[in-house]
């Protein structure tokens, strides 16, 4: 979708803080972290919220959780813990309307979120 930013990352038009890269999710930091790691790890195929996903989209939406866990493991947070969490629409707070994973990590996560 050409006038998603998400989309320009995947494209190449803007270069994120690219973090892990394969033909199907790219991750990349996030640019207003709020956690000493916070990573967004997101599909190159755009959908624009969790709605959206579809039947065929399930192994995707399984391989962002995939990458996410093993950045978090990477990282050193597997055992300590961390906070794996996708927004979907304006209750929820999402600002991009492209899907992705936020990963938390880094400090004490409080339940329930804001
Ligand atoms: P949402 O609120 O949609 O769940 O999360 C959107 C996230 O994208 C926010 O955490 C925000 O900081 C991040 N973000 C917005 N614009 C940019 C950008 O240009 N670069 C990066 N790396 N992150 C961005
Ligand atoms: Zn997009």
């Amino acid at each position: 979708m050409t006038d998603c930013l998400f989309c320009k990352m995947v494209n190449g038009e803007i270069a994120p803080d690219k973090v892990y890269e394969d033909d199907d999710v790219l991750a990349f930091n996030d640019i207003n972290p709020v956690a000493p790691v916070h990573i967004l790890v997101i599909p190159k195929k755009h959908i624009s919220t969790l709605n959206d996903a579809e039947d065929e989209d399930t192994m995707l939406l399984g391989k962002l959780n995939r990458v996410a866990t093993g950045l978090a493991e990477k990282a050193g947070f597997a055992g300590e813990g961390y906070r794996v969490v996708m927004n979907c629409n304006d209750a929820a707070g999402q600002a991009v309307h492209h899907i992705h994973l936020h990963l938390l990590a880094g400090r004490q996560m409080t339940w329930p979120p804001g």
